[in-house]
């Protein structure tokens, strides 16, 4: 796919972009190596009044920089607007706190004096995804460059303006030149790049696919990840819950970004006894949303692109035709753009690719089961392993529920979202590693033993 900006509201292509020859690739990679040995050592003080430069920058921008979300992958400008204010919130919370997060730690042994000293890893590789284009790369680029690594964009073709601006943030905030780098460049040249001997680790955020191929590659050039994949997120409720809640914070999970989120709640398992209720009540508040310019004040635009809404609805129509019933929606509205109706499906079995598959758009599985542990179960049984949440009056009970299920991490009676204080990210095939808290930050570290006898 060549990089550029289409409109998915009427597939306009409104900008190409060439990629940069070798020797330009090249030589970013060495400014930033250049940068780095220079950036490591400066004092904590010192990126935090950069970084607090570039929050302030972006709250400044944020109707631009909204725009442009909204221009190359439609996302509604409301929730872009807060998506930008997310990230200056990040910058904040860095700036404040990767000193503390990075401080030596003393550790009680024989010696004189041991401790754990963190020193940064060196160029990190960012390929990252197009649903929060600016959110995925400041939840890297924050706690990265406070750390005192420096920072290499590869992001999703389809985002290119989106990339550049966010280069401009540090470079109009002060930040030394190549501190943090944009490559327009395609997958194909992630390789190289990869390989590059001042390229010390990568983090992907993504699919499932292109994380195996790049875990792959980095593998073969000895480079540490982290990775970022794909969700199937459980919603489960309890008989007990309250359903009312529970149903409308349900269409607000699935639909959020037009349905085009790693931890949307993709699959609502609930329990028999209040499976029709809470079906009919979704459905209500499903089909009471607006969908239309990402630009007004709707509730849903379109999807990203044109291909991604064709393939959700074969993954819709695949599994009608294995059995799946459609409650609501599972057509391509009569509208250009890349526009899919909210979709419910019920009688969804293990085989179909709705419930095999990550469904990443607006459309929303709901299985009923017969009590809690069946609950689990069904929960459990997705190869996926990102978020989910729990809906019940039963304290207790919504926290065993929570220790139980197989994901990086679990919110009960609340809508499952990225908190920077808490750490982020899967397990199984939803990735390993995490983001945010100090936890995020430690991850392209040398966490080294210092003995002194
Ligand atoms: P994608 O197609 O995997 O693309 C993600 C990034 O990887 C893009 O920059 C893409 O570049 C690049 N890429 C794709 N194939 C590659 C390859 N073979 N080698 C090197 N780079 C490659 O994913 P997407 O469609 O943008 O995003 C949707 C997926 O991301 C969903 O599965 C979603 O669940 C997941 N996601 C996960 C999280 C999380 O935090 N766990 C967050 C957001 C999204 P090109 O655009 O040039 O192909």
């Amino acid at each position: 796919m060549s990089i550029a900006t289409v409109n998915p509201l009427n597939n306009e292509t409104l900008k190409t972009f060439d990629e940069p020859a070798r020797p330009d690739i090249e030589s970013t990679l060495e400014r930033a190596q250049k940068t780095f040995l220079e950036w490591r050592k400066r004092p904590f003080a010192d990126r935090s009044k950069l970084m607090h430069k570039a929050a302030d920058l972006l709250r400044e921008r944020k109707e631009r920089y909204a725009d442009l979300m909204t221009l190359e992958m439609g996302k509604v400008h409301k929730e872009a607007i807060a998506e930008v204010e997310k990230c200056a919130d990040v910058c904040d919370f860095y700036a404040d706190h990767a000193a503390e997060f990075l401080a030596d730690e003393p550790v009680e042994t024989e010696a004189h004096k041991s401790m754990i000293v963190y020193n940064p890893l060196g160029v990190v590789l960012a390929i990252m995804p197009w649903n929060f284009p600016f959110w995925q790369v400041f939840r890297f680029a924050a706690p990265n460059l406070m750390a005192g690594n420096v920072g290499v964009l590869k992001h999703a073709s389809n985002v290119p303006q989106c990339a550049l601006a966010i280069e401009e943030v540090f470079r109009d905030a002060g930040f030394p030149p190549c501190t943090f780098s944009t490559l327009l460049i395609s997958s194909e040249q992630v390789e190289s790049v990869i390989a590059h001997p001042v390229v010390r680790a990568v983090t992907l955020t993504g699919s499932e696919k292109a994380g195996q191929k790049v875990a792959e590659t980095a593998g073969k050039y000895l480079k540490k990840t982290v990775l970022e994949l794909g969700g199937s997120d459980p919603f489960i409720v309890l008989a007990d819950a309250d359903l009312e809640k529970a149903a409308k914070v349900a269409v607000q999970a699935r639909m959020i970004n037009t349905g085009q989120s790693c931890i949307a709640a993709k699959r609502f398992i609930v329990e028999q006894k209040v499976a029709d209720r809470f079906l009919e009540r979704m459905r209500h508040h499903m089909e009471a949303l607006q969908g239309g310019d990402p630009n007004d004040d709707v509730d849903y635009g379109p999807m990203a692109r044109e291909d991604l809404a064709n393939d959700l609805l074969e993954q819709v129509e695949q599994s009608v035709a294995m059995g799946a019933r459609v409650v609501l929606g599972g057509k391509r509205p009569d509208r250009e753009g890349a526009f899919l109706e909210p979709t419910i499906l019920t009688d969804v079995k293990p085989g179909m690719p709705a419930w095999e598959e990550e469904l990443f758009g607006p459309v929303a599985v709901v299985i009923p089961v017969q009590d809690v542990n069946e609950a689990i179960e069904v929960a459990n049984a997705s190869p996926y392993g990102l978020g989910g949440s729990v809906w019940t009056q039963d304290l207790e009970k919504g926290e065993q529920v929570a220790r139980e299920l197989e994901t990086g991490g679990v919110f009960i009676n609340a809508l499952y979202k990225s908190d920077q204080r808490l750490p982020f990210g899967g397990v199984k095939r939803s990735g390993y590693g995490r983001e945010l808290s100090y936890i995020g930050i430690r991850e392209f570290m040398n966490q080294k033993t210092v003995w002194i006898e």
